[in-house]
């Protein structure tokens, strides 16, 4: 049994370093908000942010407000301020598109740097989109397969035949994150090139990508971030790698004088060729406002208190949920875990459900993972206590049970 109290975790919330950030962010009185890992929470900033870029620079500003409000340089500026977060340089990140179409560019241009090669190496089980897009591009580049295995049996997949290693640093269902620069070296030893999807990292975990002599990068702006929802992705390409990377999405933003408007693509210098088409404005002047605030934290107290939190929270449910059923998915050892603990229940669905509908914040993933985010800039470390004080009702009440709770929904 634990001894950790309600009284014990609120003193905790007292001495956090970081407690004074929860106020930057627009959350509901009672709302217990355990998903930024899928959907950040609002910044304050960034609905001022969005109003002013609505009302003045495009409502009044309107096509002068490329140069007056140097929309044009939004992709680099917000992406030098991602660099911060990720252990790249200025000029190695741009904002774009979504991390889906990142993806796309970068495994395609890193096919044409190792011509001759014919496999890209993953993991089953890796985020969808990511082994949707590989696969997308398998049937436009015959002669290319997309190969998975297992993680114990990554590194024997990984060979002279290889072109490309697409891994998600930090899972998305377990939390589970893998050793970057092991990983890493392992694909540059045998002269393959690595990209790392950073969707559960960035702003979530120390990340140094040029520390692991990492090749690409693509991660997500609306999960730890706060970009809003939809919010674009972005894309890190090596220095030494620009000159030679070329992208086939080569849309005329990529291009190194857009408006020369002429019939040849010349790829921009640097960073810029990695983008297709116009800048989503909107989107990229409110994510710069959660990436400024992410940047303004220290990532050493980020990550003390998410495994703080994490090895509490487990603490906590095995000791008051302990006869309910649950099993955790993530590893036990916060080195290893990102920014989240999932549990597994066969009834997962439904006992989220009623979480929810108690303002207690999580969500579902199939067929079993009930998954508990921490976001340290606004959880607080007495949500931990009533989400599993919440969650033992739910099972001692058997709420999950009531017809309304198993009704799928189109988005879980
Ligand atoms: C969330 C997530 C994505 C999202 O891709 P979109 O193109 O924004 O839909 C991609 N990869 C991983 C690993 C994710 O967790």
């Amino acid at each position: 049994m634990t001894t950790l109290t309600r009284d014990h975790l609120a003193r905790l919330d007292r001495d956090d370093p970081l407690a004074p950030y929860r106020q930057q962010f627009e959350l509901e009185e009672g709302l217990v908000y355990l998903n930024g890992n899928s959907l950040g929470a609002l910044p304050g900033a960034a609905r001022r942010r969005a109003a002013e870029v609505v009302e003045q620079e495009w409502g009044r500003g309107l096509i002068r407000s490329w140069n007056t409000h140097d929309w044009i340089s939004l992709p680099e500026r917000v992406g030098d301020k991602i660099a911060r977060l990720i252990g790249a340089e200025r000029g190695e990140v741009v904002v774009a598109d979504s991390t889906s179409v990142n993806l796309f560019k970068l495994a395609a241009a890193a096919l044409e740097m190792r011509p001759g090669r014919g496999k890209i190496v993953s993991e089953p089980g890796n985020f969808p989109t990511d082994l949707y897009i590989l696969q997308g591009l398998e049937r436009f580049r015959p002669g290319v397969r997309l190969e998975t295995a297992p993680r114990e049996a990554l590194e024997t997949l990984i060979d002279e035949d290889t072109a490309l290693v697409v891994l998600t640093h930090v899972h998305y269902k377990s939390g589970e994150m893998f050793d970057m620069a092991a990983l890493t070296a392992r694909a540059r030893a045998v002269g393959a090139l690595m990209l790392w999807d950073l969707s559960h990292s960035a702003g979530a975990v120390p990340v140094d990508l040029n520390g692991a002599g990492a090749d690409f990068a693509v991660g997500c702006g609306y999960k730890y971030l706060n970009g809003g929802p939809g919010a674009p992705g972005f894309l890190f390409v090596a220095r030494r790698h620009q000159e030679a990377f070329r992208q086939p999405l080569s849309g005329w933003f990529g291009h190194a004088n857009p408006f020369a408007m002429q019939d040849r693509f010349e790829p921009a210098a640097g960073i810029r060729r990695g983008l297709c088409g116009t800048t989503g404005v909107l989107a990229t002047s409110v994510l710069e406002v959660g990436v400024e605030l992410m940047v303004s934290a220290d990532m050493g107290q980020i990550r003390a208190k998410s495994r703080r939190m994490g090895e509490i929270f487990i603490e906590l449910v095995e000791s008051h949920c302990g006869d309910f059923g649950f099993g955790l998915a993530s590893p036990r050892d916060a080195e290893r875990r990102g920014s989240q603990v999932s549990l597994t229940h066969e009834q997962g669905f439904a006992i989220m459900q009623a979480l929810i509908a108690r303002n207690i914040i999580g969500d579902f993933r199939a067929p079993d993972i009930l998954r508990f985010g921490f976001t340290p800039l606004y959880t607080r470390y007495v949500d931990l206590w009533d989400t599993v004080q919440a969650l033992a009702e739910v099972m001692r009440r058997e709420e999950w049970k009531r017809p309304e709770f198993r009704k799928l929904t189109a988005v879980t």
